[in-house]
């Protein structure tokens, strides 16, 4: 597990260095989101990474898309990843579009065909693929391999202008078919794609692919650090090997680091894409996803994230991090600016027979007793609350110190009450208990008479507001996946639990965002989608207590 701060992060000791080495006069970086999907906390921590990077050199970053790939790629993906990265704190210096330098592209390749270093493959994928060799064995050269120039020049020609169709025909690098490295075995660096693109529309019907394309974007760019995840390391001789024979002016340089991994979650867009489309949640923002927007929905703050991200650092290796970090990091945030109230989430009526019928009574309540500037409110106290129907037992183990017949528990911000009757309904279920209570021992009244071992949460009855409380559990657990299944067979059943309880009067007017710690339960997000006036539903971001340290 990566748990220990990296302040000497190495993606920043090289910035520092070439910027004293006068190799590089600002720094520039991006994020390069391909917009096939909405972002994941994983990508936090690439945007993290990249924005503070620049900030704390005072140089840039740019938002760039990658959007080589019509066929998966969407509009609706561009406007969330740009509201994500807005909404985590970030502003983007250049905004771009890969899209926006197809043209330059095409005259790259152009050049590579010139030089002898591209030509048109006729082989369908298979072959391609077939024919590549292995880690072990070399690679065979395509019978195409040595088409002329000009026949290369022709051909992909005719490949831009729409005369092949889908997989007919592709362009590769002629580099080296018995490279150790597999990665320059004359890897593919256009193809034919008669798609709809969201930006240029029909216009092209050759894309580049990635390993072509992301290069030639940070080079036009002028990015200086082209930071991406270890998967990438090997392709890095390619990178450089088109940087070079394109003759692009700019000599960006890629660094890797390790991708995030967090327990119990799911972290590759196809997935999560998967997980929306056969409808396991709702939608990308469903609280249960580990999407920014999920995250958001579920109460998350980007203060919290971004810590997180600093926490984790920057390793150049391998591991998983306890999604019981993350949790660790919004507790923090919201400890000390969190509203502590009171809710009840699965309700039992509690009629307190001693005190008089009518009188409601205001109670002083303090808003976040770690935070004395938060201040204090009145709460309505009468002879019906309601409270928890787990802090009641009518036989309970020994230690159990909340309420049972003839026993004595402490209402928060309230009084002592003393459990008296027990009312059940013919299929012997309590619905009902009938207390007393002892007016001498008033909250705040310094009452030092006896004492009582629990103290339990409580909203009063005729001000109580309805609402909804939702409960997650992780959608997926970290089971290995065995042969033949998807990782859909894994999905647990429990992750969402709804429960209908009540809160205070004074949260009748809770709007979408809003934070609470709800007494003994945890912190709670006002749901923005689906709470309704006068029935807010609160979401909860994390229970109270974990047993992880930092
Ligand atoms: P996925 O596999 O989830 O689809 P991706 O890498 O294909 O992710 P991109 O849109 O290509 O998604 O990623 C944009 C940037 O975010 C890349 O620079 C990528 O390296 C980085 N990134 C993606 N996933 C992670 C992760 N889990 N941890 C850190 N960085 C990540
Ligand atoms: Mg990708």
């Amino acid at each position: 597990m990566e748990t220990k701060t990296s302040s000497s992060n190495f993606i920043k000791n090289i910035v520092a260095e070439d910027l004293s080495s006068g190799k590089v006069k600002e720094v520039i970086t991006r994020f390069p989101p391909e917009p096939n999907g909405y972002l994941h906390i994983g990508h936090a921590k690439s945007i993290c990474l990249n924005f503070e990077l620049a900030d704390e050199f005072k140089g840039k970053t740019n938002l760039r898309f990658d959007d080589t790939n019509p066929v998966k790629e969407d509009v609706e993906y561009v406007e969330s990843i740009k509201q994500d990265v807005q909404w985590l704190g970030f502003e983007w210096d250049g905004l771009f579009f890969a899209s926006d330098y197809f043209g330059e592209m095409y005259e790259r390749a152009l050049l590579l065909i010139r030089k002898g270093l591209a030509y048109v493959d006729d082989q369908t994928a298979d072959q391609i693929r077939e024919t590549r060799g292995t880690l072990t064995a070399p690679g065979q050269e395509s019978p195409y391999r040595n088409r002329t120039v000009e026949e290369n020049l022709d051909l992909f020609g005719r490949m831009k202008d729409g005369e092949f169709a889908d997989g007919q025909k592709v362009l590769r690098a002629k580099i080296d078919m018995a490279s150790p490295n597999v990665n320059l075995r004359d890897p593919i660096l256009y193809r034919v794609v008669h798609a709809f693109h969201h930006n240029t529309g029909d216009k092209w019907c050759i894309y580049p692919m990635y390993a072509f394309a992301h290069p030639l974007e940070d080079a036009i760019e002028g990015v200086t650090h082209s930071i991406c995840t270890l998967e990438f390391e090997d392709q890095r001789p390619f990178y450089d090997w088109v940087i070079r024979e394109s003759e692009m002016k700019w000599v960006p340089r890629q660094y890797e680091f390790a991708r995030l991994n967090l327990t119990n979650t799911v972290m590759s867009k196809r997935k999560l894409k998967q997980l929306v489309d056969e409808k396991a949640v709702d939608g990308w923002d469903d609280p249960r996803m580990p999407t920014i927007s999920g995250l958001r929905r579920k109460g998350y703050t980007p203060e919290a994230i971004r810590a997180f991200c600093r926490e984790i650092g920057v390793a150049k290796s391998y591991g998983i991090v306890d999604e019981r970090m993350l949790e660790h990091f919004i507790r923090e945030d919201l400890k000390l600016k969190a509203l502590r109230t009171m809710a009840v989430l699965q309700p039992l009526k509690v009629v307190i027979t001693n005190y008089p019928e009518g009188q409601v009574e205001w109670l002083d309540a303090e808003n976040n007793s770690e935070n004395p500037d938060m201040g204090h409110r009145q709460i309505p106290f009468s002879r019906e609350i309601y409270i928890e129907r787990d802090d009641f037992m009518d036989n309970p183990p020994p230690k159990y110190f909340r309420l049972f017949p003839g026993n004595e528990v402490r209402l928060k911000h309230a009084y002592f009450i003393k459990c008296e009757e027990v009312v059940l309904d013919s299929e012997g279920n309590v619905v009902e208990l009938r207390c007393t209570y002892d007016p001498e021992t008033k909250s705040g009244s310094g009452f030092a008479g006896r004492k009582v071992k629990g103290t339990i949460h409580w909203v009063e009855a005729t001000h109580a507001v309805p609402a909804q409380f939702r409960l997650y559990e992780p959608l997926i657990t970290d089971e290995e996946e065995e042969e033949g299944q998807s990782f859909l067979d894994h999905l647990n059943p429990n992750s969402l639990e709804t429960l209908e309880g009540f809160v205070e009067q004074g949260m009748k007017e809770s709007v979408g965002g809003d934070k609470y710690q709800f007494f003994r339960h945890g912190y709670f997000n006002v749901d923005p989608k689906d709470s309704t006036a006068g029935h807010p539903v609160f979401n909860r971001i994390v229970s109270l207590k974990s047993s992880f340290t930092v």
